[in-house]
């Protein structure tokens, strides 16, 4: 389909958005697409060699290379990309994350809101901004909200799509936490959106991950209320 100009930052707009992304944004499965020998090269390798190919990507773009200002512009993406913004492919990276006993035997949902998040779409290499809301019930173990946020990141840290980010946050929790009872929401902007293609600037995308209880009406419903969101996503 072709996109429409004028969605809003509605809940029936971000349908129509997500409908719009489709047609260029197609994704199956919740792996990250990964070449067989992908960790065969060092960070300080894969530095040197996308140094190399930034660097004639500016060139051919028709940059001289030789003026102050970019001279350090192929290393400094290559080092950007291997040590932060893609940090999240090299599964070394991934934290370690400890449970703890729940001793305050709390079994009530637990809400981590508006967890900054920053990624890349996986389509045209630009920013996704926006925010993660997690939510699960405690099975007898607790983690440090901090590692929510780490976890997070972890999976952010890649070129993405943002189904598929949801989805990995989702999965990563529930083996964390020994539980089917998580859930997750992003509400992000995609530059790819925003700055080129359509330049719809009002527009966000919504994904959610319901597991276990929260499938229940009751269970997403208090969880929604909690993110003082509406119940339409
Ligand atoms: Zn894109």
């Amino acid at each position: 389909m072709k996109p429409n100009e004028t969605l809003l930052n509605t809940a029936e707009n971000n349908r129509a958005l997500l409908e719009a992304l489709d047609y260029e944004h197609n994704w199956n499965g919740l792996s990250t697409p990964m070449r067989q020998n992908a960790h065969e090269l060092s960070a300080t390798e894969k530095i040197e060699k996308i140094k190399g190919h930034f660097k004639e990507i500016m060139e051919t773009l028709g940059m001289d290379l030789t003026d102050e200002s970019l001279q350090d512009t192929p290393k400094r993406v290559a080092k950007m990309f291997v040590n932060e913004v893609f940090k999240g492919l090299n599964p070394d990276n991934k934290p370690e994350i400890k449970l703890f006993e729940n001793k305050f035997k709390y079994k009530e949902m637990l809400v981590e809101r508006d967890i900054t998040l920053y990624s890349y779409c996986e389509h045209h290499f630009v920013p996704i901004i926006g925010k993660a809301h997690v939510a699960y019930i405690s099975n007898g173990h607790v983690i440090g909200l901090s590692k929510i946020n780490r976890l997070v990141e972890f999976y952010a840290k890649r070129p993405q799509v943002q189904e598929r980010l949801n989805e990995q946050i989702a999965k990563a929790l529930k083996e964390v936490l020994k539980t089917d009872d998580v859930a997750v929401v992003i509400d992000a902007e995609h530059l790819c959106v925003k700055s080129r293609g359509i330049q719809d600037t009002a527009s966000s995308t919504v994904t959610a991950s319901y597991h276990g209880k929260f499938k229940e009406t009751e269970v997403r419903k208090e969880f929604l209320t909690y993110l003082n969101l509406k119940a339409n996503y």
